[in-house]
């Protein structure tokens, strides 16, 4: 139990956080706490295989939460913690500038402000995360690393990343798409260019992370030369509340014609649109797998969701350089709903998809593995790991110093 690092994943409305050693990938402790905010907050975590329940209180907030995470699960882990080396913290945003995985300083940390208004519910309760755990791990302050969910698409091209508006607006306001769940992306990608024996920078391929955000990412040469989400992760697939692609003039029709605030849409398309606007009534992909063939309700939304998603998969083979080495799902969704890389595949069939229905039915839980047939482009489902990935290149970091 040596060289242990801590990745602390602080979301707008939970907090993820473990204790793993990145080299034998061995997990000795691991958790979350659920419903910040609202009227029952509660901790679930698991350590040395036993699993602990407890609720934290009413509307809890993010440093409530971490206090109690440091207090009352890590710090009566002295065994455990005495063997920590390093804290990686996830940002979702790094910005105009930050292109990589970096030691926090105060400098860093300027950035991640700066960086606010692009994930202004996510960045914020970042920065929070950061700042207890540098106050409370004092011995690791200058352990800290940030890793990035939007470095992975730095090096995507101008044609890429540019929105056809005003280029003042990119040069002046670095308006530009930026990306995002680029650690899980880069993760399922490097565990593909594993199983197909391809160096990484020689890998073409199409990742697509579905979860409750969900985007496609592809990958040409190793780097990522496109990606579905945006300027903020609101760009693209349809997702569990957030609406992805729309017509910005809908936006102009809300205000202008039904009079809602800018607030009241921007509500409406995080919060209460994708999945759970279409269906009324969830954002849950338990309830379409169950309901699909039963309520139109299951039936559109899922339609929309896999129209949409088999469209950025033929757009992006276009991409390919002539040669396309496989597609992988991944995330809560694609890890773990055959029917949803059925529909979506079935509409490929002209691209050269086929599916093997068995091995796609048995690709479930956390299993990954191939799920075409042999004359297709190869399709893969890989459980990502963004903890793993992100003690992993805490490491790197720590270890460069
Ligand atoms: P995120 O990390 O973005 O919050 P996840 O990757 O955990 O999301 O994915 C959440 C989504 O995956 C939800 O729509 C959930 O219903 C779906 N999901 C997770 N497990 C299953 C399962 N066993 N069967 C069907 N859907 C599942």
């Amino acid at each position: 139990m040596n060289n242990l690092i801590l990745v602390l994943n602080c979301g707008s409305s939970s907090i993820k956080f473990a204790i793993l050693n990145p080299k034998t990938e061995k997990k000795y402790l691991s958790g979350v706490v659920e419903c910040l905010f609202l009227p029952e907050t509660s901790i679930t975590w698991k350590c040395l295989g036993i699993q602990y329940k407890k609720s934290i209180g009413s509307k809890i907030d993010h440093k409530t939460a971490l206090i109690f995470i440091i207090d009352e699960v890590l710090f009566k882990q002295k065994d455990i913690l005495k063997n920590l080396i390093g804290i990686g913290h996830r940002v979702v945003h790094g910005g105009i500038k930050i292109k990589k995985s970096m030691l926090i300083n105060e400098d860093v940390i300027k950035k991640i402000k700066d960086a606010i208004s692009f994930a202004p519910l996510h960045n914020p309760a970042n920065l929070i995360g950061i700042k207890i755990f540098r106050e409370k791990y004092f011995n690791l302050s200058k352990k800290n690393v940030a890793v990035f969910d939007t470095s992975f698409y730095h090096n995507m091209p101008e044609i890429s990343f540019l929105y056809a508006i005003p280029y003042n607006f990119y040069k002046k306001y670095g308006i530009r798409r930026y990306g995002a769940h680029g650690i899980s992306h880069k993760y399922v990608a490097k565990k593909a260019s594993i199983i197909l024996n391809k160096t990484f920078s020689s890998l073409n391929i199409i990742t697509c992370h579905l979860g409750n955000g969900a985007s496609v990412s592809a990958i040409c040469n190793g780097i990522c030369v496109d990606t579905s989400m945006g300027l903020t992760p609101l760009e693209g697939l349809v997702m569990g509340t957030r609406s992805g692609d729309i017509d910005p003039s809908i936006v102009f029709f809300m205000n202008k014609k039904l009079n809602m605030s800018l607030d009241e849409i921007e509500i409406i398309l995080t919060k209460k649109s994708g999945l759970l606007g279409l269906s009324e009534i969830s954002s849950d992909f338990r309830y379409f797998e169950k309901n699909y063939n039963i309520k139109k309700n299951a039936k559109r939304s899922v339609d929309v969701f896999c129209h949409r998603l088999s469209k950025y998969i033929s757009a992006y083979t276009t991409l390919m350089e002539n040669r396309l080495d496989g597609i992988v799902f991944t995330g809560g969704i694609g890890e773990n709903v055959p029917l949803i890389r059925k529909l979506t595949l079935s509409r490929l069939s002209l691209l050269g998809f086929k599916i093997d229905n068995k091995l796609n039915s048995s690709m479930i839980m956390g299993k990954s593995g191939l799920i075409s047939k042999n004359l297709s482009w190869p399709v893969f489902v890989i459980a990502t790991n963004e903890e793993l990935a992100i003690a992993k290149e805490t490491m790197n970091i720590i270890n460069k110093k």
